[in-house]
């Protein structure tokens, strides 16, 4: 043994070779830290050797091994680890791939402000320190309505922060069909106890009546809160207390009127036919004094969580030491003004240049003749073959669970791998492309792939063919 361990070149020998000396200059690495990289590898070769797992015969054979094993390493070090992917998933806010996308417009903001200095907490007026409060404050006044607005970190800090700076160590009245998890790590009930906020249960889990809510009114209570429960539905026998007499409620014994609204609809979906999510400035109208929402889910731009309402209360918030903990970046308040500045505009061209609010919208027809364009161009790849599915996109980002928008996508199937081979081998591309099952077979769902996704998926699949083609 001692013997053959004694094969094992030394790191010096290793490093002084040309393909070492090239990984180096390509990278732009210390001389350290590949040298770190061909010691790890020279120890998991004396491990091989120890362990009988691998013979090498002769010292060339080993540095060879060694030199491969260095290279892979740095092959895979230099890629990013968030990357770009594909969403064919149908899912349209799929919180696991990143939510909305952001427009082209809030991009160029955003690398505008992210690349130069900016005015973010300056007032170009004054000539004096501003507040990164008002960056984007009037613009939502205007789309929603409300006397006054903050922005926060996401919806969870916003309810945080709501409860912790207004209701801390009193009652807050929730309705129990209202105690929901959402998205898996946040619980209404969880981030109740975390800001010392007293949670007060009323109703049951189908029915909760106005009666509840009065009579759980105490000395103690300073807000009624509700939560809109996004991602889930109670159907049947079921009874709520609307807006309107919540806030009326509210406002007869002094006390505070907050929806967590989750979702954001800043449009009536409704009025395209797609579900009933609540609209922030009917909410407001109705008489709610607060509402949060995500920046990310229906809203279509960045993570970020909006408190809107009553300015007296917004103000307590802002002058609050968690609103300087929770505060959003200069990147995310760019991407924020151009996606808000769309819906102040109003137009239809202007809301469509919103990807979220575009691929939810998206005619079935536009979708169909997407995919039926794409079956032509992709007849050239021999070992796979296509169809067209009708099928159905879903909104997601917790939003509308119910709600089945039609659209289409193609079922992608290999004569010579199986559809779970198949789906790996998409998944593992530079770019992965994410599909779901479909009938045992591997779908593709085309709503949510734009033109520039669609020639990518075209080279991903060339590609994937070529390499069945020798397999
Ligand atoms: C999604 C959601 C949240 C959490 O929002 P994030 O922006 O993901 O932090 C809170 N409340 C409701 C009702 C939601 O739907």
């Amino acid at each position: 043994m001692k013997e053959l361990l004694r094969r094992i070149p030394p790191v010096h020998e290793i490093q002084r070779k040309p393909e070492i000396k090239d990984i180096q200059e390509r990278l732009n690495i210390t001389r350290e830290k590949l040298k770190h990289w061909i010691q790890t590898e020279i120890e998991h070769v004396r491990q091989l050797m120890m362990t009988n797992k691998r013979e090498f015969q002769h010292k060339e054979e080993i540095e060879e091994y060694i030199i491969y094993q260095v290279k892979q390493k740095s092959m895979n070090w230099e890629k990013d680890n968030l990357t770009r992917v594909i969403n064919a998933t149908g899912t349209i806010l799929h919180t696991n791939l990143g939510r909305a996308r952001l427009s082209d417009e809030a991009l160029e903001h955003v690398a505008n402000v992210a690349k130069h200095y900016s005015n973010l907490e300056y007032s170009t007026k004054k000539g004096e320190r501003g507040s990164r409060h008002s960056i984007v404050e009037e613009l939502i006044k205007e789309v929603t309505g409300a006397e006054a607005a903050l922005v926060v970190n996401n919806n969870a800090a916003a309810v945080y922060l709501t409860l912790r700076a207004l209701a801390k160590n009193q009652e807050v009245i929730v309705s129990r069909g209202e105690l929901v998890e959402i998205g898996g790590s946040f619980r209404v009930s969880s981030i109740m106890s975390e800001s010392d906020a007293q949670l007060v249960e009323v109703g049951t889990t189908n029915k909760t009546h106005d009666f509840d809510y009065l009579d759980a009114i105490n000395e103690q209570t300073v807000m009624i809160l509700k939560v809109h429960t996004s991602n889930f539905k109670i159907t049947g026998f079921t009874d709520q207390v609307n807006t309107e007499d919540l806030a009326t409620i509210a406002n007869k014994n002094g006390l505070i009127y907050y929806e967590d609204l989750g979702s954001g609809a800043l449009i009536n979906l409704e009025d395209y036919g797609i579900g009933d999510e609540p609209v922030v400035r009917d909410i407001l109208e109705a008489g709610a004094h607060l509402v949060s929402f995500s920046g990310d889910k229906l809203l279509g731009g960045p993570q970020a969580g909006i408190v809107a309402g009553r300015k007296d209360l917004i103000d307590v918030l802002k002058r609050h030491q968690l609103a300087r903990v929770l505060r959003v970046d200069k990147m995310t308040l760019a991407a924020l003004e151009t996606t808000l500045r769309m819906y102040a505009k109003g137009t239809h061209s202007s809301l469509m240049s919103i990807p979220a609010i575009r691929d939810i919208l998206r005619p079935a027809s536009e979708i169909k003749e997407n995919v039926q364009a794409f079956l032509e161009k992709a007849t050239a790849n021999t070992m796979l073959t296509f169809d067209i599915r009708d099928s159905y996109a879903t909104i997601g980002g917790g939003t509308m669970p119910d709600e089945q928008v039609q659209s289409y996508g193609v079922l992608v199937q290999s004569s010579v791998i199986s559809p779970e081979q198949l789906e790996i081998r998409l998944r593992n591309q530079d770019t992965p492309v994410i599909g779901r099952f479909l009938d045992e077979q591997l779908f593709l769902d085309f709503r949510t792939l734009d033109h520039n996704d669609i020639d990518q998926l075209h080279r991903i699949l060339a590609s994937i063919n070529q390499d069945l083609e020798v397999m």
